[in-house]
C-alpha cells in the first residue's frame, strides 16, 4: 500500500468492488485504486448475507433499469470476470418474482407493471386462474391478479458474484487493503483522503463512500448527515416434506417472501414500522417466523404448514429513510467525495450499475451509460423524495 492513489473506495463488498472493477476495467482510468475493507471475510456485509436475488419489478424506472444492468451483468460474467481463463459463476437461476394482490393492492400492481413493461421488463399479469395454472399449490382465495418475471429475475450467490468482481478488478490494478477507515480528511474545502483506524493517512483524489451501513458514520466524519440507518432483516432456512415445483420468489401482499434455495427455501418479512429500530445486533427474530412469516406462508402454500427450520440469519438493510433509494454522487458541499449508499434492501442486484455509474462519474465527470442523475443528493437537499413503493 501506498501513501497516495488516484482513487480510494471505502467498503470493498458488492458496490465497493464493482466501482473497483469498473474503473480498472475503463480503457480511459489510469489512476492507481485502493480499496479500504474493514472485514476480508464479509462476514457481516449486506452483501453475504442478502437473499441474493434480482428482481425487475420496481415502481421507479430507474431502479427497473438498473437492475436490468444487473441481470445482464451477470448473465455475461463468465467471459466479462474471467480470470486466468478460469470462468466465474453465480449460479444464475432465472426463477422469476411473483407478486400477488388482493384487491386493495390491484391499482398499484397495475400502476407497477405498466412502468416496468415500459422500461422493456419481462413480466405479465396473471389472473388467478392463470396462477392456479401454473402454480397448482397456491392458495388465491383471497388474491385479484399477480405479476410473473418472464425472463431476467432471479437468484444467484452472493459470494461467488462478489469473489469474482473483486478478483477480477484486482487482476486488473486494484489493491485492497483490510483496514477500517475511521475518518476523511479534508484539505481546502474537499475531501482529499482517508484515515485508517492505525492511524495511517492515505491521500486521495476521490474517495467513494461504499461503506454500505458504516457510511453514515463516515460521512458524519466529515460534517454530511447520511439518512441512511442499519435495519435488521432476517431470513430463515426451511425444509417442506412436500415438494412446490416451479416456486418463484413470491412476495405475498403483506410483503413476506420465500423462494427455493438448494433442496430447501429461505424466506423472510419486513417487522412491521414499531418494531423496526436502528440495530447493529444480528440477533435472529424468531418470533417474527413464529408469529408473522410462517402462518403467511402457510395459508398462501398449504404445503408449508409443515416446515422444518434448519437455519437463520440476520443482515442489516442500509435503509434510506428519506425515500427508500440509493444516494449517488458528490454531495454540493462537500468535493472529492462520492456516495452510494442507502440502498435500502435491493443493492446486490443494483452494484454492477452504480459502480459502472461511479467509474464514469469519476472518468467523464458524467453518466454515460445509464443517467441516474435523479438518484443525486440533490432529491435530498430539496426534500423532493424519490420514493420506491416496492420495498421488499
Ligand atoms: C437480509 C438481506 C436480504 C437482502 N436481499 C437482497 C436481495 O435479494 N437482492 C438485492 O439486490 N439486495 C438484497 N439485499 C441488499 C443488499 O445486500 C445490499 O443493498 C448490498 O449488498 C449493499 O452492498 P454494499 O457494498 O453497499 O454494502 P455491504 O455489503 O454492507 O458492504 C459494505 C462493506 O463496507 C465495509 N465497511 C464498512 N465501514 C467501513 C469502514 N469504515 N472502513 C472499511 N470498511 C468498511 C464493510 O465491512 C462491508 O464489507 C439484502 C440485504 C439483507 C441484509
Amino acid at each position: 500500500m501506498h501513501e497516495q492513489y488516484d482513487v480510494v473506495i471505502v467498503g470493498g463488498a458488492a458496490v465497493g468492488s464493482s466501482a473497483a472493477y469498473f474503473l480498472a476495467a475503463n480503457p480511459d482510468f489510469d489512476g492507481t485504486l485502493l480499496v479500504v475493507e474493514q472485514d476480508a471475510s464479509y462476514q457481516k456485509a449486506a452483501t453475504t448475507l442478502s437473499a441474493a436475488s434480482i428482481r425487475h419489478q420496481f415502481s421507479t424506472a430507474g431502479n427497473i433499469r438498473m437492475s436490468l444492468f444487473g441481470t445482464e451483468f451477470v448473465r455475461a460474467m463468465g467471459q466479462t470476470l474471467a480470470v486466468d481463463g478460469e470462468q466465474p459463476d453465480a449460479g444464475f437461476h432465472e426463477g422469476g418474482y411473483l407478486f400477488l394482490a388482493t384487491a386493495a393492492g390491484l391499482p398499484v400492481l397495475q400502476a407497477n407493471h405498466a412502468v416496468q413493461r415500459a422500461e422493456g421488463a419481462d413480466v405479465v399479469l396473471l389472473t388467478p386462474a392463470q396462477m392456479l395454472e401454473r402454480f397448482p399449490w397456491l392458495n388465491v382465495e383471497d388474491l385479484v391478479a399477480g405479476s410473473l418475471g418472464l425472463s431476467g429475475e432471479g437468484w444467484l450467490d452472493a459470494y461467488s458474484l462478489l469473489r469474482a468482481i473483486r478478483r477480477k478488478a484486482i487482476s486488473l490494478g486494484a489493491e485492497y487493503v483490510q483496514a477500517r477507515a475511521s475518518a476523511l480528511l479534508s484539505l481546502d474545502g474537499r475531501i482529499s483522503g482517508v484515515r485508517l483506524d492505525d492511524g495511517r493517512c492515505i491521500a486521495a483524489g476521490t474517495v467513494i463512500n461504499a461503506a454500505g451501513n458504516g457510511a453514515s458514520a463516515l460521512a458524519a466524519s466529515a460534517g454530511i448527515e447520511l439518512p441512511v440507518h442499519a435495519r435488521k432483516r432476517c431470513v430463515f432456512y426451511f425444509d417442506c416434506a412436500e415438494a412446490v415445483p416451479k416456486l418463484p420468489l413470491l412476495i405475498d401482499p403483506n410483503g413476506a417472501y420465500v423462494r427455493p434455495e438448494g433442496k430447501g427455501f429461505i424466506a423472510g418479512i419486513q417487522p412491521d414500522a414499531g418494531h423496526d429500530p436502528d440495530s447493529t445486533d444480528f440477533d435472529v427474530d424468531w418470533p417474527l417466523w413464529e408469529d408473522v412469516l410462517w402462518p403467511t406462508l402457510a395459508t398462501r402454500i398449504p404445503a408449508f404448514e409443515a416446515v422444518k427450520v434448519r437455519n437463520a440469519w440476520a443482515g442489516h438493510y442500509d435503509m434510506n429513510l428519506f425515500d427508500h433509494n440509493l444516494i449517488l454522487g458528490a454531495h454540493p458541499e462537500c468535493a472529492g467525495l462520492l456516495f452510494a449508499n442507502g440502498l435500502s434492501g435491493h443493492g446486490l442486484q443494483q452494484s454492477p450499475a452504480i459502480g459502472r455509474a461511479l467509474a464514469e462519474l469519476i472518468v467523464y465527470g458524467a453518466f454515460r451509460s445509464l443517467d441516474l442523475s435523479e438518484f443525486s443528493w440533490q432529491r435530498v437537499l430539496e426534500n423532493q423524495p424519490l420514493r420506491e413503493i416496492n420495498v421488499v
